[in-house]
């Protein structure tokens, strides 16, 4: 136990699709670029690396620590590529007042995932190459599943494609028609697994119908 709080069962690797988020934020952000028409990247970026419980609920706030951007300077770079936030909107931080993505993501999120991560520095550092190391956007593209403000794709297909590719079964969600959120879950060595444990692996498919249609879009860019 870390502070009173049950360890967490596994990882929750929360990516953003910006051509839907950006279309749906009341406050998208202009200095950063993400948010501007042709300008959003048409690939998903991260959102967060999130510790879950079996049960559907999770941790958060673990810990007294909190964010400091010296210890992750050398990622600086990579991270505003491939963790941009896509919004101007300060987010709350767990011990109060208002901070960047990154902050909020480490203090909500990355202190529960103890003892798997013992400092900020190996958490950002782990959340990159695992994106890098499960490329979904390459598997999506790869699949014909390319970025598009015409084309619908099937849900189905969709899931297919990436468990085909990591023998894993993800989480989707929606806002409208269009994929916003995508979740590829892990053990805690990091190794692929469903986002729903049970004996059925179409749980999943189940989950991501809530929010989705059976067909869906990923849209290139906010008009
Ligand atoms: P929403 O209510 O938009 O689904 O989620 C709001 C926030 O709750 C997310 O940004 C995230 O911080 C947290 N959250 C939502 N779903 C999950 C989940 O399945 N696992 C974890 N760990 N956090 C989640
Ligand atoms: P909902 O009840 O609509 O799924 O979630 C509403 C909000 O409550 C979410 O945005 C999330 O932040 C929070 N929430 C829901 N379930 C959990 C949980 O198991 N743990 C924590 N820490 N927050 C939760
Ligand atoms: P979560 O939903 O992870 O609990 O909280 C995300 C918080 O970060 C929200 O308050 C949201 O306004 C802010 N935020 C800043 N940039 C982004 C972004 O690019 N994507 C998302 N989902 N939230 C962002």
């Amino acid at each position: 136990s870390f502070d009173g709080q049950r360890e967490f069962d596994y990882f929750k690797l929360a990516l953003q699709w910006p051509g839907t988020y950006c279309k749906r934020t009341r406050s998208c952000c202009p200095t950063n670029g993400c948010c501007r028409g042709s300008n959003s990247p048409a690939v998903f970026t991260i959102h967060g690396l999130w510790p879950d419980y079996n049960d559907g609920s999770w941790p958060s706030c673990c810990s007294g620590s909190s964010f400091d951007p010296k210890e992750i300077s050398t990622l600086t770079n990579a991270l505003e590529q491939y963790w941009p936030s896509l919004s101007c909107s300060k987010p709350s931080l767990c011990h109060g007042g208002k901070g960047t993505f990154w902050a909020h993501e480490w203090e909500k999120h990355g202190t529960c995932s103890y003892p798997v991560f013992r400092n900020e520095y190996d958490y950002f550092l782990t959340v990159l190459n695992v994106y890098f190391k499960y490329n979904i956007t390459s598997v999506l593209n790869d699949a014909g599943y390319v970025p598009s403000n015409t084309e619908k794709y099937p849900l189905g297909g969709i899931i297919s494609a990436i468990e085909n590719a990591f023998h894993a079964s993800p989480q989707i969600v929606c806002s409208k028609d269009s994929i916003e959120e995508l979740y590829l879950c892990f053990y805690k060595n990091f190794q692929p697994r469903d986002c729903a444990l049970g004996s059925d692996i179409k749980i999943d498919m189940v989950t991501s119908k809530k929010s989705c249609p059976k067909y869906v879009s990923l849209p290139e860019s906010v008009s």
